[in-house]
């Protein structure tokens, strides 16, 4: 038996792996869609009966994701944006909703598009300021929904204070944990109701698994709901998705270790830069959100950042342009080094600044990292 507290290496390597009849130590891949019944039509061997219902690859992952985000019942899904629209559909006609002003833009767009004749209504708040938040709350407010470090601004919010608000008022709450992850900040561990990651990013950590899911602080009627969501609905995991996220997690607390000190010293080089403006890193002492993150991050402050360019949008698109290791493309939290010119893919609509540069820092050699840095910055 091991516990929720046993640390995580040993948790994510043994939590939850099933015994089978060959002694595998590492699960082995289920593909099969569908399971013998027994004569009284229950499968007798297992509780298994057809894949999109459950399937042990994963059974197995959502047991270890249980363990590393503290909850009581994990619910994975074939994306993360399945995941925000399974919590999303848990609400209904009338229900209100507050969101970042600066949330990932892709669960804003299932509000806007998805949703635009469902009549689920949405505020939107600045979500480094209570007060804000407190102002946009209505009778009808079902649900908060936080993100924090956000994106691309990494601007903290303060959980436990938005939990607090919350709970006086019988509001749900969901933290999207995909920047942070578990094992810098746990949300449930500070009352909120709900997490959600995109498993695309450090948990699958390889840029190569597309995955989202949901961990819950308690199961209740939503969780049931968002439960049926999963299996009737049917945007599941495959099994190979499950188990390589699986594999994944065995070196998640090594990957993470090793990409937030590589970020705290990008982001401290980077600050001192004469070609960069500014850096927005949570852990820099000068950071907006430093004083929350010491209340909330532990063992580190992540791996993105995000840096202004001296200049505008050329300047900016140049550095990245110039850089030879380090790639220009979306997305984050792989072993890999990325940088992304946020505004290009935002749109004109978006209220990132021209010359602003996102970064997720991956496991290369802090000095190589540096030294991209070095030679694309040098004017
Ligand atoms: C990528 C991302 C998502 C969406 O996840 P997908 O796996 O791409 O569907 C949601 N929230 C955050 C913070 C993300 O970075």
């Amino acid at each position: 038996m091991i516990n929720k507290k046993t640390g995580f290496n040993t948790s994510m390597i043994h939590h939850g792996n099933p015994k089978d009849q060959d002694g595998s130590v590492m699960p082995p891949i289920v593909l099969s869609t569908t399971f013998e019944r027994g004569d009284d039509q229950i499968n007798p061997a297992s509780e298994y009966i057809y894949s999109r219902y459950g399937n042990p690859n994963r059974n197995t992952l959502e047991a270890k994701l249980v363990v590393l985000e503290s909850g009581v019942e994990a619910i994975t899904f074939s994306s993360g944006l399945a995941a925000a629209q399974a919590v999303l559909h848990s609400f209904q006609n009338g229900d209100h909703v507050i969101i970042p002003d600066d949330i990932y833009f892709g669960v804003k767009k299932i509000l806007m598009r998805l949703y635009e004749n469902w009549g689920l209504q949405y505020d939107e708040a600045d979500f480094t300021n209570l007060a804000d938040i407190e102002s946009k709350i209505k009778f009808n407010t079902k649900l908060i929904w936080m993100e924090s470090p956000s994106n691309p601004g990494v601007k903290l919010c303060d959980i436990a204070a938005v939990v607090n608000l919350a709970q006086n008022r019988n509001i749900v709450t969901v933290a999207d944990n995909t920047w942070a992850t578990p094992y810098f900040t746990k949300p449930i561990e500070m009352g909120v109701d709900i997490v959600l990651h995109s498993t695309t990013k450090y948990m699958g950590g390889h840029s190569d698994i597309l995955g989202g899911c949901l961990v819950f602080r308690e199961v209740n009627d939503r969780t049931v709901f968002i439960k049926d969501y999963q299996k009737i609905g049917g945007a599941v995991p495959s099994p190979f998705d499950c188990w390589l996220l699986t594999r994944s997690l065995a070196t998640f607390a090594l990957r993470m270790k090793c990409q937030s000190e590589n970020a705290m010293q990008l982001a401290q080089y980077l600050q001192s830069h004469p070609s960069v403006e500014k850096v927005f890193y949570p852990g820099l002492v000068s950071d907006a959100g430093y004083q929350i993150a010491l209340k909330q991050m532990h063992g580190g402050f992540g791996a993105m950042l995000s840096i202004l360019i001296k200049g505008g949008r050329e300047e900016a698109l140049e550095v990245c342009r110039k850089l030879k290791m380090i790639k220009h493309a979306t997305s984050l939290g792989g072993v890999e080094s990325l940088i992304e010119h946020r505004k290009s893919v935002e749109g004109d609509l978006s209220k990132t600044p021209d010359n602003l540069l996102r970064i997720s820092v991956g496991i290369e050699e802090i000095e190589d990292i540096l030294s991209d840095f070095e030679q694309a910055l040098t004017i």
